[in-house]
């Protein structure tokens, strides 16, 4: 019987193998998840959503790599870096979580030419390892201030570095609101409407950190009627840590940001973008408007879902 078990296993696993192995052309990349600031970030939600968004386009191998949750052995926790294409970071812990060594093998990947995608609250995360802040360019809160970079945002058309001393990290309620393409001729921002509105979700702002080789790709006026700062914020960056390339979207605090067609799209682009400096994809027809949101009904959260650790979204427009 168990011989009988192992053997229909086996010729399910080699079934599998096949499309396993002509997946081999695709674009291998990991998501990097397990833990987040607070229960409000739920990362075992919100990650099958980011694998779906890769997978259908047909172009990524996805792998999720789970790190010990804090108080975990790190001991033996040794990604295959290089591996992936690019690593996308779901993924917030402060700066003793990670061992040197395994700081050094991410930077040594990074420099060497590996891909990073930085998703929302992975800016949070690491707020004193300069290299993953050079990566990223502006995070916010875990005590950063001053010591750890400007304020960057875009004011008159400007970007602006701006030292004031503060904290670091802001948002207001979950509200929609509208994104602009600050640089239009990229491979992640080509085609896309110059104006979209995107579901409801944090807007960033506040964010500091040493912002080199960054470029702000898109902004978003962060409206002082909702906790803003009269800024346009950053929302999309492209940065170059080394040979690296880095895709970072302060977007999609939970599944029903991830909803919107804004997102799955930036993010689906900016990832091709950083694991091949390229962007093969299509902008869907059902890209948001500068007054319209657009959402897909197959990442519609399951119904009676509320946002994690807080209020349901506000109702969309
Ligand atoms: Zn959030």
């Amino acid at each position: 019987m168990k011989r009988a078990l192992f053997i229909a296993l086996a010729a399910a696993a080699c079934l599998w193998a096949v499309p396993a192995s002509a997946a081999g052309k695709k674009i291998p990349v990991m998501i990097l998840t397990g833990e987040q600031g607070g229960p409000y970030h739920a990362w075992e939600e919100t990650t099958p959503y980011l694998k779906r968004m890769l997978e259908e386009t047909g172009l990524f191998d996805v792998t999720v790599v789970v790190a010990p949750p804090r108080g975990g052995d790190f001991s033996t926790f040794r990604p295959e870096w290089s591996k992936y294409k690019a690593v996308v970071g779901n993924y917030d812990a402060p700066d003793e979580r990670w061992p040197d060594e395994l700081k050094a093998s991410f930077e040594a990947y990074v420099r060497n030419g590996g891909g990073f995608v930085s998703v929302h609250a992975a800016d949070n995360a690491f707020p004193n390892w300069r290299e993953y802040n050079l990566m990223i360019g502006i995070g916010g809160w875990r005590g950063r201030t001053e010591k750890h970079g400007p304020y960057w945002y875009v004011k008159d058309g400007k970007v602006v570095s701006d030292t004031t001393p503060g904290p670091a990290g802001s948002h207001g309620a979950r509200l929609p609101f509208k994104i602009r393409n600050f640089v239009r001729h990229h491979p992640v921002t080509e085609g896309l409407p110059e104006e979209w509105m995107h579901a409801a979700d944090e807007l960033y702002a506040k964010m500091r950190g040493p912002g080199e080789n960054m470029t702000m790709l898109s902004i978003a006026w962060s409206d002082p009627a909702n906790r803003g700062t009269d800024r346009e914020e950053p929302i999309l960056m492209a940065l170059q840590y080394g040979k690296g390339r880095v895709f970072h979207t302060v977007l999609g605090h939970d599944i029903a940001a991830m909803n919107c067609v804004g997102f799955i799209a930036t993010f689906q682009r900016g990832a091709e973008w950083a694991a091949t400096g390229k962007v093969t994809q299509k902008v869907p027809p059902d890209f948001p408007t500068a007054t319209e949101v657009r959402t897909r009904p197959e990442y519609n959260p399951p119904p009676g879902w509320t946002s994690p650790g807080g209020r349901p979204p506000a109702k969309k427009q």
